[in-house]
């Protein structure tokens, strides 16, 4: 009796079965960025957010600023 009203309870709870999620993709990352930290950007000599390159190069978000990498 409990059992069946529980299934019932569920059945109703689960509704619809949900459309298949699409093959998980990758987002479109930023144009030649890694990843995005703050740095100082010498241009405003300020600490503001950059997209940090695997070659050490970074570009600020707010002007722009271009700076080249240690390695380069
Ligand atoms: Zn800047």
């Amino acid at each position: 009796m409990l059992a069946a009203l529980i299934s019932r309870v569920r059945a109703l709870r689960a509704g619809p079965a949900p459309a298949p999620l699409p093959a998980l993709e990758r987002p479109a990352p930023i144009e030649g960025a890694d990843i995005a930290d703050f740095d100082t950007c010498p241009r405003e000599n300020r600490r503001t957010p950059h997209a940090m390159r695997a070659d050490g190069s970074r570009r600020c978000f707010r002007c722009g600023h271009e700076t080249p990498g240690q390695d380069s």
